[in-house]
Formats: structure tokens, sequence, C-alpha cells
């Protein structure tokens, strides 16, 4: 019988291993044959450790199961290999079946929780690779077009369309030229990229060898956050792996293509997450936010025409080649094509990763999958986007994600990331935050940011004690202003999302209703 217990990480937080090592100590002791395998998340945190076991009808879970747990399981009919045997309190069902997993688009995260992650046969067995293959027997212009065709933007944050980007590469003439992949995950509440790194390691390895071959670049780098060891290791083994396959490397697929791929450890700066800087960081100096222009695809890495995006759009990237451009882009609304990861965070009773085509609303993603708040209190506020999104009111929660209807109501999608809060927030604190958050990550080079930030802490301050109130906030909408205006990157451009939504849409923490919203 096949029994399968999460590696992700927030499993592994859990107790994972733990529960992992009693099974095999249980099944020895009972002198049941069992397989282990160590899949990747589900994504359905509550529920980690999530233990399932193959049956006559699918896969049925359990969860959270604890080491302590694990001999009653085994009493309950668990390694039977009959699915009506599953007769375990904890047991949930076939796992297909759990509603936050069933009423979700899976495209990209199909893989996810259902494979060993550094198992190249698994992948293989699993419609790994049918892109790669594709795109190998075509020129470099179809892939840059299917891509195009896709509707596919940045899932990043910048949301800038990946196919007019790797047009830009592939038509500069360089002796050299670079991929460059963002695992720089930052963002409060985000964790999709780990996710993949984690649970599909081999989806983002082919989505970068195939933009390796879109634009003629032959090696490229994932800049990974020094925080996630186990994407670091997992990568590293999935890369030894393809090489040694044929899919990476020298004469890829006997082609005669080259691509090598190589895994950058990130040195804890938010900073480092913005394209230009993590350039700098990958070449091995300080992560400094360089001026545009010259664009990276021009003058990227190492002075060369270099690709940038993050892991969500590159890993979308096989599945555009292996089912087409016209599959992808039947997803979604308006220009937002195809699906997005989203991660729900904060304080909500389901928190996890819930993929949907873009459409979806916040509010069916708060209460349909989130289940409300876990403190069982309204939800007051949602932050989407990371630290430096907007804070976004129960009026907007049925605002659908697109990025354009993100954006006429002064929001951003940035990278998927939802943290939800109860009426027991004080939204003056969180734009402090904001603020401080700004202060202590800004990388120094211009003055907006670098001041502007410090000089935000000090007015939060005093509106907080209440001092001058109507004078402060003025002086908070002025610095705003600069701060979007004057700065060189986003860090400075939109630490004022958070601090403004929290002024505009809940006046009354601020103390003065008339000032606050003028
Ligand atoms: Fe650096 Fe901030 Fe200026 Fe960006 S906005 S370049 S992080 S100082």
């Amino acid at each position: 019988v096949t029994i399968f217990v999460p590696r992700d990480s927030t499993a592994l937080a859990l107790g994972a291993n733990e529960t992992a090592a009693a099974i095999v100590r249980e099944a020895k002791a009972r002198g049941i044959d069992i397989k282990l395998v160590r899949n990747g998340s589900r994504g359905m945190f509550w529920l980690e450790p999530l233990v399932e076991v193959a049956t006559d009808a699918g896969r049925i879970a359990f969860g959270p199961i604890e080491e302590h747990e694990v001999a009653g399981l085994f009493d309950a009919g668990f390694t039977t290999g009959k699915a009506e045997k599953q007769t375990h309190p904890k047991a949930l069902g076939l796992t297909e079946e759990i509603p936050y997993l069933k009423k979700q688009e899976r495209l990209q995260f199909v893989r996810v929780g259902i494979t060993d992650p550094v198992s190249l046969d698994d992948y293989l067995a699993h419609e790994g690779y049918v892109g790669l293959k594709k795109a190998i027997a075509m020129e470099p212009a179809a892939i840059v077009q299917e891509v195009t065709d896709s509707g596919l933007r940045g899932r990043g944050g910048a949301a800038f369309p990946t196919g007019i980007k790797w047009k830009t590469v592939l038509g500069a003439e360089a002796d050299q030229k670079y991929i460059a992949c963002n695992a720089d995950e930052g963002d409060s509440g985000t964790f999709s990229d780990r996710m993949v790194m984690e649970d599909d390691p081999f989806m983002l390895i082919e989505g970068m060898t195939i933009a390796g071959l879109a634009v003629n670049a032959t090696e490229g780098y994932i800049y990974v956050r020094s925080e996630y060891p186990h994407s670091i290791a997992n990568l590293n083994e999935a890369i030894v792996a393809a090489n040694a396959a044929g899919y990476l490397g020298k004469n890829i697929l006997g082609s005669g293509r080259t691509f090598n791929l190589q895994v950058r450890k990130a040195a804890g700066a938010y900073v480092c997450g913005e394209e230009t800087a993590m350039l700098e960081s990958i070449e091995g100096k300080r992560g400094l936010v360089r001026a545009k222009p010259p664009l990276p695809a021009l003058q990227g890495l190492f002075g060369k025409p270099t690709v940038i995006n993050n892991v969500i759009s590159l890993s979308a990237v096989p599945l555009i080649l292996s089912r087409g451009a016209t599959f992808y882009k039947d997803f979604g609304m308006g220009r937002s094509r195809g699906t997005l990861p989203m991660q729900l965070a904060g304080n909500l009773k389901y928190g996890g990763l819930v993929e949907k085509a873009f459409g979806v609303t916040l509010r069916e993603l708060l209460y349909d999958f989130g289940g409300g708040s876990e403190s069982g209190r309204p939800i007051r506020a949602v932050q989407v986007g990371g630290p430096l999104g907007a804070y976004m009111p129960e009026s907007l929660f049925d605002t659908p994600f697109d990025y354009e209807a993100f954006a006429a109501v002064a929001s951003t999608v940035g990278h998927g990331g939802l943290v939800a809060f109860d009426d027991t927030v004080d939204m003056a604190k969180q734009a402090r935050y904001a603020m401080h958050f700004c202060a202590v990550e800004s990388c120094g080079k211009c003055t907006p940011c670098r001041i502007g930030s410090t000089r935000g802490v000090e007015v939060m301050d005093k509106i907080i004690a209440n001092q001058n109130r109507p004078q402060q906030i003025h002086l908070l909408r002025d610095l705003c202003d600069v701060m979007v205006t004057g700065s060189l990157c986003a860090m400075g451009n939109m630490t004022p999302f958070p601090v403004l939504s929290a002024l505009n849409h809940f006046p009354e923490d601020f103390g003065d209703q008339k000032l606050a919203s003028a």
C-alpha cells in the first residue's frame, strides 16, 4: 500500500517528519509492507500534516495527523487498500473531493501534492517535459509567439506581458544572454513560489529551459531567498536529475542546444526582489536598485540581455507549450488571462493555496475558501499583494481578481497574497507599519524613499499620539505624493499604497473623519 506524507516546509513545521517516521515504525512493527512517498503539500495548511493512502477508489486523506495518532490509523483499516474501510475519525474522504480542492482550477499546481517533487519519473508520468519536447522542435520566435498569444503577464507583481519581454531579448544582438528567475519571494502572506520550488521544481526548471530556447539564452539563474532551504535543496536535486537525463545542460534531448542552470542563494534583503537589485546581488554586489534605462532585457545580468521573470510566470510556460496558448487564454477575464495561485493568510480559518482563474472575487476567496476569520469576528480589511499592497475594506470585497479592476480601485493584485484582519485591527498602526517596513528595507539610493519613509514613521507616531492630527494628516498626504512620484523603484513608489488606503478607507482610525477622507 502506498502512503503519502508531505515534505513541504509547512507540513514539516507541523510535524510531518515525525508522523512519517511513526508510520514506518508502525508498519514494521505490524509486519505490513508499505511504500512511503514524501509528496508536496496539497496547500490546505490547516490539515497538515495531511496523510494520504492509496485505495481502490483513489487517494483518501486524513488530517491533521500527529505522531501519536498513527497507531490508531493502522487500527482503523488504514493499510487495507479499501476505501470503505477508512473509518478513522480524521478520515476526510477522497482528497480530490475535498471542496477546498475541488472548487479550484489547478492548471499550474496540478501535480503539487500529488507527485514526489524530486522524482523525474513521477514528473514525466504527469505530463512533465511535454512542453519542452514541443518547444525543442520550434523556432525561437514561434515559442515567443505562443507565450505572447497565451496572454501571460508577469506574476511577480508588475503584470508586464511575458511574451513582449521575451521578444525584446530575442531581438537583442549579443554573444551571451541570460534567464534570471526571481525567487526572492519576500511579500507577507505569500508562499506560491516556495510551493513550486519545493513541491514541483521540475516545472520551473522546464519553464526556464523553454525560455532559454525561446530567446537563445544558454545560462540561467534562480535567485532563491535564503529563508527557503528546502526550495534550494529540492531545486538542486532536480537540476542534477534533469542534467543527467538530458533535459538540461549540453545537447538537450539530442538537439545540440544548451541551457545550464544554477541556484543562487539570496542574502536576505526585501529590495533584492526588485529586478535590478536582484541582478546586482547575483553579480555578487550589494543589492542596490539600478536606474532604468537601460532595460534589463537589453542590458541585464553582467550587462547582457536578460529575461527576468518570477517563479510562477516561468512555471506557467510548460503548460502553455504543452496544451497551447488558446487553452491557457480561455481561463480568466479581460486582459488577465489564465489562472493565479492565490495565497490565503492572516486571520482566516482555512489558510492555504487556491489556484483559480482570474475573475474570482475577494469575497469568494475569503469566505468560500478561507471560511471567514479564524477569530470568528468580522473581517474588516484585507491587504492584497504584499506589504506594499493596499488595504481593501468590506465595500471592495466584490472586486474581481483582475489587474485592471484592482488598479481601478487603487489596489494591486501583486503576487496574489491575501492577508486578512478582523475588526480589532488598528489601521493607523498598519499605516505606520508600512512606513516602518520601507524605512528598514529601503536600499537608500533615492531620497524620497530613504528619508521619506523615516519622516513617515515620525508623522504616523504623531497621528497615533493625537498630536495636531489635521496638520500631520496633511503632511502625510504630501509625503506620500512625493514618494509615489519621486522614488526610483516600486519600494518607494508603492509604500504609500497601504498608507493611503488605510487613511482613505478607514478614516475613523485616524481620528479626524473629515480631514482623513479629504
Ligand atoms: Fe532604493 Fe527605495 Fe529608491 Fe527603490 S525607492 S531605489 S528601494 S531608495
